[in-house]
């Protein structure tokens, strides 16, 4: 039977760094399907929330549950790094800073995971990495290196790498503060069109109007946890909380 809960979940996760508590028991069922923007001040978690959902940082305290299964906890035991492994290529993360491999094409960076980690064969990861290409509008740049690209191209393959593993959840932190105003948008429609699709997604972000227009559900975070979580529209109208309010002042 499919299972209806949540795709991934963070559970009461704590994370420290030596004696800074940045992240206090969260709690965010993520479902299918789901948009969920987390906004909030520089320093208050979000990117640690999300290394944390991404498997990249281990919590302190709590779990991260995916589809039922435990697959982060302070101290796993064999199963549950079994099902780590299981799962990671199935996690999508972009980072704020592209994180493309330099020394190899727009292809290259695209099926190298495809290859190594699925196993797949060379012409079905080309085929597919080509009509990914095509999808995030850079079809003619599949040869190219990722220096030769714009910010906004660079992300966009970035996002198309990610994608190449069917993932059933993509991360995303921050993908367009690194760039310049006119190529976020390139970026941002991208990741809408992601959206309209039904890709679950979890995306850290400072585009407030984005947030409003393409999330599903707001998440509020200041020191280490979630004040506020909403429907965008009462959010961004009316939210509950003076430090909602604040954050919010400073955007209009
Ligand atoms: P945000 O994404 O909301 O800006 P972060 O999750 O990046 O917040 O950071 C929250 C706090 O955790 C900050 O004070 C930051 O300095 C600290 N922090 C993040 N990563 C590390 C790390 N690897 N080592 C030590 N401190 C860290």
């Amino acid at each position: 039977m499919p299972s209806t809960g949540p795709i991934i979940a963070a559970n009461q996760v704590s994370k420290s760094f030596g004696p800074n508590e940045v992240l206090r028991r969260v709690s965010l069922p993520v479902a299918e399907k789901d948009m969920v923007c987390v906004i909030g001040p520089s320093g208050s978690g979000k990117t640690t929330l999300l290394r944390c959902l991404a498997l990249l940082e281990q919590p302190s305290t709590g779990r991260v549950i995916m589809r039922g299964t435990t697959i982060a906890s302070p101290k796993p035991d064999s199963a549950e790094r079994r099902a780590a492994r299981a799962v990671r290529p199935e996690i999508g993360m972009v980072f704020q800073h592209f994180n493309l491999w330099p020394h190899m094409s727009v292809l290259e960076n695209l099926i190298e995971a495809p290859l190594r980690v699925k196993r797949m064969a060379r012409h079905a990861a080309v085929a597919m990495a080509e009509q990914l290409l095509a999808k995030v509008g850079l079809a003619d740049k599949r040869d190219v290196y990722p220096m030769r690209l714009s910010g906004g191209q660079q992300q966009r393959v970035a996002i198309a790498r990610a994608l190449a593993m069917s993932p059933q959840v993509m991360l995303f932190d921050e993908p367009t503060s690194a760039l310049d105003p006119e190529l976020r948008r390139e970026v941002l429609i991208v990741m809408r069109q992601l959206a309209a699709e039904g890709m679950t997604m979890l995306v850290v972000t400072h585009e407030m109007g984005f947030a409003r227009q393409v999330g599903t559900r707001i998440i509020f975070m200041d020191h280490g946890e979630i004040v506020e979580e909403a429907a965008p529209d009462a959010f961004f109208t009316a939210p509950k909380t003076d430090r909602a309010q604040r954050f919010l002042s400073l955007f209009a």
